[in-house]
């Protein structure tokens, strides 16, 4: 399906066109109408299905870049995925201005201290890190209209709910929350009761 059916700006159909995407993925076509709707969208796909541009691409559409608070926040497992989420969200939002920061374990934290002074709109980081900002409040999420649990399965493998469900304590109840995962075990299932409101489930 092309992109422009599905509801996307001019701003964002032209960094679309720059990233050389011609149709949208089965992934996309499915959960972009969906999110730009507000709903919360369980997606089950795997890497690859270009799963990161289908939460990525509303996200950057419901961003007020006049608003200096971080509205977005997309939790991952791993410092690569996180890194290659910014570098994508932020190539999708340039146009439109979208403030795109990153935060992970293993780096020093001055640094990213520092860069967060220059207020993000959305924001990407790993479990253990994020809630480490938070306790030094260095990141606040009173303002995040969207919340994303990529790789979902990833992360409780990795033992990351404790710190998953301290975060999302810190964010509004009146949110919007996406989850991805590759596969639905039970615990999935239970997230999605637990911190979703009526979600969609696409699969693809
Ligand atoms: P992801 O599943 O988000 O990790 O995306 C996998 C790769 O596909 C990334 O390199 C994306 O930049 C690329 N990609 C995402 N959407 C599209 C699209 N509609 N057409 C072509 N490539 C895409």
């Amino acid at each position: 399906m092309k992109f422009s059916e599905l509801g996307l700006s001019q701003s964002l159909l032209k960094a679309i066109k720059r990233s050389g995407y011609e149709e949208a993925t089965p992934i996309q076509e499915q959960t972009i109408p969906m999110v730009l709707k507000g709903q919360d969208v369980i997606g089950q796909a795997q890497t690859g299905t270009g799963k990161t541009a289908a939460f990525g691409l509303p996200i950057i559409e419901h961003v007020d870049t006049d608003n200096p608070s971080i509205q977005a926040i997309i939790i991952s497992p791993t410092r690569e995925l996180a890194i290659q989420t910014q570098e994508e969200l932020y190539r999708l939002g340039k146009d439109k201005h979208a403030r795109v920061q990153v935060v992970y374990g293993g780096a020093d934290i001055r640094r990213q201290v520092k860069n967060l002074k220059h207020h993000p709109q959305i924001l990407v980081g790993t479990p253990g890190r994020l809630r480490d900002h938070l306790r030094r409040h260095t990141v606040k999420l009173d303002h995040i209209q969207t919340l994303v649990l990529d790789e979902a399965d990833e992360m409780l493998n990795m033992g990351f709910l404790e710190d998953i469900e301290a975060i999302i304590k810190e964010t509004p109840a009146k949110r919007q929350t996406l989850l991805f995962s590759a596969t639905m075990p039970p615990e999935i299932k239970k997230i999605g009761e637990q911190f979703m409101t009526n979600p969609e489930t696409v699969r693809i």
